[in-house]
């Protein structure tokens, strides 16, 4: 069994599609193929979400007439037979009809997630039935019958699959199943999502739960890059990165790989494999257990990072300070990602200022806090990195840019530097230029 999963830009217009229907064709092991969403739709929906909360009713009517229309769109430029297209029509009125009914109701958390996951509902639907038209016969699974995510970081794989198992033992010759990414679950039972870029994760946790022989995420880049794309030219695609690589990266800021992607399958040791949709000879990132190389490998930068100054103002014994300290970021359960020391001080980071306001008051009880947003943490990640002879190259960019913390030795295969955001561009060139593209050093 293998798992594919695509992309919203390889499902993005017709011609993507077909893309994504010739690959399908030329792959005849068993698979379950995992789609978000056509791009631009996550988008729309999450806006749509907010005007309820608003109550903004012109605006939602024509919300909703856009998105019908764009899926309408899409059906007539795929589907040449009049009937089967009335068919096809008829389940997107309903999907619409849907969100149309959710949004004269009283805007909660779970109502959000209900109506920003129905993407993936539109485009399963017309894509699955198209595919059985064309005799590339499939299944249509709805994930939020197995979909079990107790918590973000926790899937439930026991209940996933055993759901997924008891769908799956009932046709035994399907070879192709298709099914939502993003949508899930929770502890309650009610409907979640992954967030953003989730169906990536759904993926891997759909993966881990079946015992997959291999994961391909296919999209519109040729693998993991060694930095991003997106702010750095002259970068290049990775053939392997390792499970501890690809992590780092993908939690500190690789848009290409959603944040929790890695964890279900490291355990099983089943391979992720990078594909483009658009290039489908190129060999793209492979990843796994394998550690092929050592040292540094790539960069990435994740944005909306505050930094916390504390300062002890008392005369509290180290060991204590930093308890208390610790112990309130706990209470209000905010994750910390780099943190660096001196005596009497700590400076820490957060992405979550949800509760930083109260963890401020809570921590001047003893200390002096200064916060500090807009910042941007850069990564620069590779196995063993930390003994690798290139580092002290990063320290170049001090000649440049201002850095405010650095945390080194955190981790064996991560070096973390937090710049201002609006560094964060020159800081990721120069360090591209310094680490990738200068020539190789004489060994004295
Ligand atoms: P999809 O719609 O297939 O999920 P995404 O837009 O989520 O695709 O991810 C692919 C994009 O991620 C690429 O087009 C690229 O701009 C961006 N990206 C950011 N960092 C990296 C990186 N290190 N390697 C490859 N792509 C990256
Ligand atoms: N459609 C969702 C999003 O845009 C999930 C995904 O693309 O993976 O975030
Ligand atoms: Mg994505």
């Amino acid at each position: 069994m293998k798992i594919l999963k695509f992309g919203g830009t390889s499902l993005g217009s017709i011609e993507n599609l077909n893309k994504v229907k010739n690959i399908l064709k030329n792959d005849y092991d068993q698979k379950i193929v995992v789609c978000s969403a056509m791009s631009g739709v996550t988008d729309e929906l999450v806006s749509l979400s907010e005007n309820i909360k608003l109550k903004n009713t012109e605006q939602i009517a024509l919300q909703l007439y856009k998105l019908k229309e764009k899926h309408i769109d899409v059906i007539d430029n795929l589907v040449e037979e009049e009937e089967e297209r009335r068919k096809i029509k008829k389940g997107v009125s309903k999907i619409i009809n849907e969100i149309s009914e959710l949004s004269t109701m009283k805007y909660s958390e779970v109502l959000h997630s209900k109506i920003i996951t129905r993407g993936e509902a539109l485009l399963t639907h017309i894509f699955s039935s198209y595919l059985n038209l064309i005799g590339v016969s499939n299944e249509l699974l709805s994930a939020e019958e197995f979909m079990w995510v107790d918590y973000i970081e926790n899937p439930n794989l026991e209940k996933v699959s055993k759901k997924l198992n008891s769908v799956l033992v009932k046709k035994p010759n399907t070879k192709l199943y298709i099914t939502q990414g993003f949508i899930c679950r929770n502890n309650t039972g009610d409907i979640d999502n992954l967030r953003r870029g989730g169906s990536d994760y759904s993926a891997t946790i759909i993966g881990a739960a079946l015992g997959a022989d291999e994961i391909q995420i296919w999209t519109d880049i040729d693998g993991v890059h060694n930095n991003d794309p997106r702010y750095v030219e002259d970068t290049f695609s990775i053939p392997c990165l390792s499970y501890n690589e690809a992590s780092e990266l993908a939690y500190f800021g690789a848009k290409v790989l959603h944040p929790q992607t890695v964890f279900p399958v490291i355990d099983k040791d089943i391979p992720i494999v990078l594909k483009n949709t658009f290039d489908t000879e190129a060999l793209g990132t492979i990843i796994s257990n394998k550690v092929i190389s050592k040292g540094i490998k790539a960069i990435s930068a994740k944005d909306n990072i505050t930094a916390v100054k504390i300062k002890s103002s008392r005369g509290l014994m180290n060991y204590d300070f930093f308890n208390r300290i610790f112990e309130v970021f706990n209470k209000y359960q905010t994750s910390i990602d780099m943190v660096t020391t001196s005596e009497k001080s700590i400076s820490l980071t957060v992405e979550d200022t949800d509760n930083l306001i109260e963890i401020q008051k809570e921590l001047e009880i003893y200390a002096e806090v200064i916060i500090e947003p807009h910042n941007s943490i850069i990564c620069v990640v590779g196995e063993s990195i930390i003994t690798d002879k290139k580092s002290h190259k990063l320290f170049d960019i001090l000649n440049h840019i201002s850095i405010k913390m650095i945390s080194f030795g955190g981790s064996n295969n991560n070096i973390s530097i937090l710049v201002d955001t609006k560094d964060k561009t020159s800081a990721l060139r120069i360090l591209h230029s310094n680490l990738f593209l200068v020539q190789q050093e004489v060994v004295m």
